[in-house]
């Protein structure tokens, strides 16, 4: 046991360090429930990610969301527990996604070189060919990207609603869609976040689609 946990921790100050983060310390967290977490914290100048589940199971926490107020650090958190909880049903086909994803972006991009080759050896027509493929195959695996992200950070804010209720996590991700106005990032990562983040009113209305029992039961008392 104490060898794991010295392991995981090794782990995560190395990826912390592999992605240019300095680490500070480990802290404990409370959380809505009564529940507690330990996360990673660490610094880095213009780095504005606010946590992030780590491939070894920790969480790891950017200086600054820790001056958040309570709602917002909580939601960041309970985000990133979030992730962890992800079950084996969902996990499969993820895994599947993300392995057909890379294989055909391998078959593509070392077919492309094979034909371009070709095509300056040989003159094979091919190559027209391939290219055409490839405008028709990089849509569909940016496509492939998206709904994966899609569907994995919806999941990791329906477990934080489910953690501190539809009120408290509207409130927190309007707080920070505020701070975020003060960061200048370049319009395309604006886009993407746009396309991997569901919108947090739909996030709600799948958790009450799937909690009508518990909401109903608990606004009743
Ligand atoms: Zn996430």
């Amino acid at each position: 046991m104490n060898t794991k946990l010295n392991l995981q921790e090794r782990l995560t100050k190395w990826w912390l360090k592999s992605n240019g983060r300095k680490f500070i310390e480990t802290k404990q967290f409370n959380l809505p429930g009564n529940k507690t977490v330990k996360a990673y914290l660490f610094e880095k100048l213009n780095d504005d990610t606010l946590g992030q589940l780590t491939p070894f199971g920790t969480i790891i926490l950017n200086k600054k969301t820790t001056e958040f107020q309570t709602n917002a650090l909580n939601y960041v958190l309970l985000h990133e527990l979030g992730h962890k909880k992800l079950n084996i049903l969902i996990s499969i086909p993820m895994i599947i996604g993300v392995l057909s994803t890379l294989f055909t972006l391998v078959i593509t991009i070392s077919g492309l070189i094979a034909f371009s080759i070709g095509f300056i050896i040989t003159r094979n027509r091919a190559l027209p060919l391939m290219i055409t493929s490839t405008i028709i195959s990089v849509p569909i695996i940016a496509g492939a990207y998206i709904v994966l992200q899609y569907t994995l950070e919806g999941y990791a804010d329906y477990q934080a609603i489910k953690a501190m209720k539809p009120k408290k996590f509207l409130k927190a991700r309007a707080q920070i869609k505020e701070r975020n106005k003060n960061n200048k990032y370049p319009k395309w990562y604006i886009y993407l976040m746009k396309a991997t983040y569901p919108n947090a009113k739909w996030t709600i209305k799948i958790y009450e689609h799937f909690n009508k029992k518990t909401i109903n039961s608990t606004t009743n008392k």
